[in-house]
């Protein structure tokens, strides 16, 4: 079995390397991933420039560009060969509720969606003053992907997968959950360069909403592996039939 892994944080961050040692004794693994830390790229495509690939060290690449540019490339030209499976993160922070959207790890793992097995969105949900407890990470990915291989599920499914950031023997199990929301996001905020000049940082995430019963946000917060299955399908489906009667007449 082939498992391609990609991130949002750049080649060399601990959670990409952590994953890789721990799945390396059940696949070959390939790395290719952004050359430095792209959090928050999405589902983002370079179409200006040229994507330029180095291989540092034997089944490491990195590639000048955004995660999707990697994946992208990864499954549609660089190698010579298919791999199975997309394996994205481990993302050092949380993805939960609406992070999806701008995320880049989930992102990758969208990208790998037409591979012969489902993708797998990796997060720890490190915190300014938590433990940076990858190797619990690293744990859940081996867990999942020898469950995956005993019990194959549909392809195209894509799990978002957040993990405690606590040592493994201390996460209290696995849950299927749904994506909570946030709230809206905090206000960006105002600086001065050098020459007095305003620039803007994009201001935290909105603090969590809809974090009930069910939610990632919950079962994160009870201690659990939270496992969202998603879906591509961006139709409103129970919008249609209100929008075509609200079409009706409009080109007499
Ligand atoms: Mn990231």
């Amino acid at each position: 079995m082939k498992i391609l892994l990609s991130n949002d944080d750049g080649y060399r961050a601990e959670g990409i390397l952590r994953l890789r040692a721990a799945l390396a004794p059940l696949a070959e693994v390939t790395i290719v991933a952004p050359d430095r830390n792209r959090s928050g790229a999405s589902n983002s495509l370079t179409l200006d420039v040229p994507l330029r690939v180095f291989e540092p060290e034997p089944g490491v690449y990195y590639v000048i560009g955004t995660p999707t540019d990697c994946v992208h490339l990864a499954i549609s030209g660089l190698f010579d060969f298919e791999h199975d499976m997309v394996i994205s993160g481990i993302n050092d922070g949380p993805n939960l509720g609406d992070d999806v959207l701008y995320s880049g790890t989930v992102a990758a793992a969208v990208e790998g969606r037409f591979l012969g097995l489902p993708t797998l969105a990796l997060s720890l949900c490190t915190e300014a003053q938590s433990g940076r407890h990858f190797e619990s990470g690293a744990r859940v990915a081996r867990l999942l992907l020898e469950r995956l291989l005993e019990r194959p599920l549909e392809r195209a499914l894509i799990l978002n997968v957040n993990v405690p950031d606590v040592p493994f023997e201390q996460i209290e199990g696995f849950r299927a959950t749904r994506l909570g929301f946030r709230h809206r996001s905090e206000q960006v905020i105002r600086a001065q360069d050098p020459r007095g000049r305003p620039v803007y940082w994009v201001g935290p995430a909105g603090p969590q909403q809809d974090a009930g019963p069910g939610t990632d946000f919950d079962a994160i917060a009870a201690g659990y592996v939270s496992v969202t299955p998603l879906q591509i399908d961006f139709t409103r489906h129970a919008a249609l039939p209100a929008i075509a009667s609200w079409l009706d007449g409009l080109h007499e």
